[in-house]
C-alpha cells in the first residue's frame, strides 16, 4: 500500500462516521489493515455487545523487543452532529484558511493520523526499545473501551514506561483532570393512596432528603476545599441532574431513582466521597424509611461511565520526555476526562498532548489547524527519536 501522509490519513479516518452511537469497525479495520501491509500485527479487542473494538499495535525495537517504550493513545469515536449547523459535510474534510473541518478533526483523529503516517518512519528508526498504538472505542460515552483493552494488555504482561494521551491540548502539556463518577439511586418506598399517609412510605420524599445531602457535601467541598487552583472549578464538584419517580397525583410512590455524579480532584478518593453518602443512607435514611416500612430499602449502582482522575507527577520520564519535547513547563489541568487516569492506573504513566484544541471540540465546524498537525508530527518524531538511545 502507498504510504499517506497525516492529511491524506485524516481525511480518511473523517470520513469514517464513528459517532460512539455507531459501530468504529470499519476504520479499525482500515487502520488494522494498513498496519498489517506494514508488518505488524494488530490485537483487536471487542466490546462485549460486539460492534466495536480496540486495536493496540506494537512496533518492535529494532532487536524485536516488544517490552517498555511509549504508548500513543487516541480513541476513534467522535461526538455526534445532530442539529449542528456545518459550513460542510462534517464527514468530508475541508480545507478553508489553514485550517482541516470534519468531525473529530481536533478531537481526536488529527493525533490518530498523524501517528499512522508516522508508522513507516517509527520503523525504519533503529529504535532501541518499543511504540505502541492504543486505538479505543466509546471513549465520549464515558471511556467504556479502554479498560477492556488494558485489561487484555495486563492478561498478556505487556508493559509500557509513558503514554501520551493525544487528546486535543494545543500541544501543550496536560498533566492532570479531575475523575468523574457516576451513580444510579433507587429509592424503594411503598405504594398507598396519597390520602393514607401512614400506610405509605413515599420513595420521592426520601430520595429528595439524600438528593439534598448530595448537595449538602458539595458544598462543604466548595467552601472548605481541598482546593486545586489551577483547575478552572477548583474543587470537587457534586450534583443530581436526572431523576424520574411516581405513578400517579393520588398514589404515595414507591419508586424514586436518580443519577448523581462527582467529579473528584485527582488525590482525592472517590470512594472516600461515596463512602460518606453511604453512611448517612445506613445511619440516618434508612432506619426512618424502616419505620415506616419494614422492606424499604435503597440501592446505589455505580455506572460503567466512570473515568478515574489522573496526576502526572513531574518525576516520570514520560513526564519529563513531553515537557521537554515540547518546551512547555506549566502547570496545566483541565476539566473534561481523558483515558490518562486509566492508563495511569493500569501501571503507565500518563500525560495529555495532542494537536487542535478542545474549544473546537464537539462544536459545529470543528477544525485542526494544519500547523497544529505539523507541530504534532514534529513532535511524534522527535518522541520516536528519544527511543533510539
Ligand atoms: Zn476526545
Amino acid at each position: 500500500m502507498k504510504s499517506m501522509n497525516a492529511r491524506e490519513w485524516l481525511q480518511r479516518l473523517v470520513a469514517f462516521d464513528t459517532t460512539s452511537r455507531n459501530s468504529n469497525l470499519a476504520m479499525i479495520e482500515a487502520i488494522r489493515d494498513a498496519l498489517a501491509s506494514q508488518g505488524i500485527q494488530s490485537e483487536l479487542t471487542y466490546a462485549p455487545e460486539g460492534g466495536k473494538a480496540n486495536l493496540f499495535a506494537t512496533l518492535p525495537a529494532c532487536d524485536g523487543a516488544t517490552q517498555g517504550g511509549i504508548v500513543l493513545s487516541g480513541h476513534t469515536d467522535v461526538v455526534p452532529v445532530d442539529g449542528q449547523d456545518w459550513s460542510s459535510d462534517p464527514f468530508s474534510l475541508t480545507e478553508r484558511d489553514g485550517r482541516l473541518y470534519g468531525r473529530g478533526t481536533a478531537d481526536m483523529k488529527g493525533y490518530i493520523a498523524v501517528a499512522l503516517a508516522l508508522v513507516p518512519e517509527f520503523l525504519a528508526l533503529k529504535r532501541t526499545k518499543p511504540l505502541h498504538l492504543a486505538f479505543s472505542y466509546d471513549e465520549e460515552v464515558g471511556c467504556l473501551g479502554a479498560p477492556v483493552m488494558l485489561e487484555a494488555l495486563a492478561r498478556r504482561g505487556v508493559r509500557a514506561e509513558g503514554c501520551v494521551v493525544g487528546e486535543p491540548t494545543g500541544m501543550r502539556v496536560v498533566v492532570a483532570h479531575k475523575g468523574m463518577n457516576l451513580y444510579r439511586c433507587r429509592v424503594h418506598g411503598k405504594a398507598a393512596h396519597s390520602s393514607l399517609t401512614p400506610r405509605g412510605c413515599n420513595a420521592i420524599e426520601y430520595a429528595a432528603r439524600l438528593i439534598c445531602r448530595v448537595r449538602d457535601l458539595a458544598d462543604e467541598y466548595r467552601s472548605r476545599g481541598p482546593y486545586d487552583d489551577c483547575f478552572d472549578v477548583p474543587f470537587t464538584t457534586m450534583g443530581t441532574n436526572l431523576i424520574s419517580g411516581g405513578i400517579a397525583v393520588n398514589t404515595i410512590p414507591e419508586l424514586c431513582e436518580f443519577i448523581y455524579e462527582f467529579r473528584n480532584l485527582p488525590g482525592m478518593s472517590p470512594d472516600g466521597i461515596q463512602g460518606r453518602i453511604e453512611a448517612y443512607i445506613q445511619s440516618e435514611l434508612l432506619p426512618r424509611m424502616r419505620r415506616e416500612h419494614d422492606a424499604a430499602r435503597i440501592e446505589i449502582e455505580a455506572m460503567p461511565a466512570m473515568v478515574p482522575a489522573l496526576e502526572a507527577s513531574e518525576r516520570d520520564a514520560i513526564t519529563r520526555l513531553v515537557r521537554a519535547l515540547t518546551g512547555d513547563d506549566g502547570t496545566s489541568k483541565v476539566s473534561y476526562g481523558t483515558e490518562g487516569g486509566l492508563f495511569q492506573n493500569a501501571g503507565i504513566p500518563a500525560v495529555i498532548c495532542g494537536p487542535g484544541h478542545i474549544e473546537q471540540a464537539h462544536r459545529a465546524d470543528e477544525f485542526v489547524e494544519i500547523a497544529q498537525l505539523d507541530a504534532c508530527e514534529d513532535f511524534l518524531r522527535r518522541l520516536a527519536g528519544s527511543l533510539t538511545d
